[in-house]
């Protein structure tokens, strides 16, 4: 590929050198990005992201392009350990991610294979979608926050618009994972008062709970937690990551199984739900093969969710 700054001396030099994981990921450029605040997320060098890149005009960045971050870290892994206390999960799902040959944690990161284009189910109806996250000017097209808003609507049909920078968001996953698929889980859930946190981003179109097909989760959730301002919510006795849009970051971890009250990794967690907001009873096993889907819902009869793997509460929402 290219030149790189000597990067373990710059990670230690920001308190980092700890055993992190590194490896290339994309970058696609949103309007406002500039060279240093793409380097800050990513704690590199703007020199290191120049060079990698052969950019000549790094003033004029072009949105939709994608940049390639040489060696990017996982400085979560260390918090893992510490901040969460329990850091290995129980089950021990947290070191799933590492690669036996060379026993680097890995990444799963990949060149995405179409930048700036997602490719979504919804695994409630098996609904798919190939969606363009920008338009030309950078900003989330109204035909796609129309498509997400029916994509990620409720299993009753309800829906809600969904926030453009979750959108976003979901877009520099899509890219950071070489564009595999992403299942949606849940999305917009209206407010119920049996809902384990009394504000959830999900009751606002800001929040969804997901899995990347071919990632582990562990995976999934250790690069949710290099965006800025998300919550993150991991669930190893579930299928999914929760991410969401909010003023500042916020990470919890709930070892509870569905069925059961929360068990979070910490008193004050700014958590968002609790394992059972999104599946109080039964839990689909992780990937559910193809059998498992249900018929595909049809248009006219969603409104009873008949066809809805993901089950309700018992309050039973028939519209906004
Ligand atoms: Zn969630």
């Amino acid at each position: 590929m290219c030149k790189r700054v000597p990067f373990a001396a710059l990670a230690c030099a920001i308190g980092l050198c700890s055993s992190v994981a590194s490896a290339d990921v994309q970058h696609t450029i949103a309007k406002g990005h500039t060279i240093q605040a793409i380097a800050n997320r990513y704690h590199v060098s703007p020199k290191a992201i120049i060079e990698a890149n052969h950019l000549k005009d790094v003033k004029h960045l072009k949105v939709g392009d994608v940049l390639t971050i040489p060696k990017v870290d996982s400085p979560k892994k260390a918090d893992d350990k510490g901040k969460d206390g329990k850091g290995k999960d129980k089950d021990g799902k947290a070191k799933a991610g590492k690669d036996p040959k060379d026993g680097k944690p890995a990444t799963y990161a990949a060149k995405p294979k179409t930048p700036g284009v997602i490719h979504i189910k919804r695994i409630a109806s098996s609904e798919e979608l190939d969606l363009r996250i920008s338009d030309k000017s950078g900003k989330v097209s109204s035909a796609t926050l129309k498509s997400m808003e029916r994509i990620m609507r409720f299993p009753s049909g309800a829906s809600h618009p969904i926030e453009a920078r979750l959108i976003s968001l979901l877009g520099i996953v899509s890219n950071h994972f070489g564009s595999r698929k992403i299942e949606i889980v849940s999305g917009f859930r209206p407010y119920t008062p049996t809902q384990y946190t009394q504000h959830s981003n999900h009751n606002h179109g800001k929040a969804i709970d997901f899995r990347v097909v071919g990632v582990p989760n562990e995976a999934v959730r250790d690069f949710c937690r290099t965006l800025r301002n998300v919550g993150c919510g991991y669930y190893p006795n579930s299928t999914f990551v929760h991410m969401d849009v909010r003023e500042s970051s916020a990470f919890w971890i709930d070892y509870a199984k569905p069925g059961e009250p929360p068990r979070y990794n910490a008193p004050n967690v700014e958590a968002d739900e609790g394992t059972s907001d999104v599946h109080p009873a039964a839990n689909p096993a992780p990937p559910p093969p193809p059998a498992q889907e249900p018929a595909p819902e049809s248009t006219a009869n969603e409104s009873t969710g008949a066809a809805d793997k993901e089950s309700e509460p018992a309050t039973k929402p028939d519209g906004e």
